[in-house]
C-alpha cells in the first residue's frame, strides 16, 4: 500500500514530534525549503510493502495580508489530493481561535479528515470524552484518534487506521 497524508494544526500541537515518531530512524526526506513551498514533504513511513508520505502543511493560520490568503488557499487545495488529512490538536489546551479557523477550512475538504488528539499524557482519561464531544459539534470527522506523539502512545493504532483509507 502507499498513500499521502497531510498534517495540519496550529503551532506547537506536536506536528513535528509526530512526524519524527512516525518516520523514526527511517528518515527518507527532510525538506528544509522555506515556507514558500506548496507542500513540504516531511517524511516517508516505509515498511517492506508500504510507503506513506507525510506532508506538513505550512501556513494554515489566519492570514494578515492577501499573499497569506493565497498561501492558505494553495495549502487547502492540496487537502483534496491526499488520502487522509490529520488535524492535530493539543488536548491539554482549550480549543482556540487558531483551531476554529482551521476547522472552518476543513469542513469543505473532500478527503477524510481525522481528528488527532495529541498530548493525552497531559490529561486525565476522564477529560477526553468532553473534549471529543466539543470537537464533534464543530464538524464531522472520519476518525478520532487520541495519541501521545511524545511518548508514542497509540501512534501504531493511528497508522493502522490510516491504512484503512489507502
Ligand atoms: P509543532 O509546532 O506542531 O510542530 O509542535 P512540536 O512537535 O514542535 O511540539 C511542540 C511542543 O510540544 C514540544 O515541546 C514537544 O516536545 C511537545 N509535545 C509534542 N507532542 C507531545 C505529547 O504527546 N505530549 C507532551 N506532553 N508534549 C508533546
Ligand atoms: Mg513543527
Amino acid at each position: 500500500k502507499s498513500g499521502f497524508v497531510s498534517i495540519v494544526g496550529r503551532p506547537n500541537v506536536g506536528k513535528s514530534t509526530l512526524l519524527n515518531r512516525l518516520v523514526g530512524q527511517k528518515i527518507a526526506i527532510m525538506s528544509d525549503k522555506a515556507q514558500t513551498t506548496r507542500n513540504k514533504i516531511q517524511g516517508i513511513y516505509t515498511t517492506d510493502d508500504e510507503q506513506i508520505v507525510f506532508i506538513d502543511t505550512p501556513g494554515i493560520h489566519k492570514p494578515k495580508h492577501r499573499l497569506g490568503d493565497f498561501m492558505v488557499e494553495t495549502a487547502l487545495s492540496t487537502f483534496n489530493e491526499v488520502d487522509v488529512v490529520l488535524f492535530l490538536v493539543n488536548v491539554a489546551e482549550k480549543r482556540g481561535a487558531g483551531d476554529n479557523y482551521i476547522i472552518d477550512k476543513l469542513k469543505y475538504v473532500e478527503s477524510p479528515v481525522f481528528l488527532v488528539l495529541n498530548k493525552i499524557d497531559q490529561v486525565h482519561p476522564d477529560e477526553l470524552l468532553p473534549i471529543i464531544e466539543d470537537y464533534n459539534k464543530q464538524m464531522e470527522f472520519a476518525e478520532i484518534v487520541p495519541i501521545s506523539a511524545m511518548e508514542g502512545n497509540n501512534v501504531d493504532h493511528l497508522v493502522d487506521t490510516i491504512r484503512n483509507y489507502l
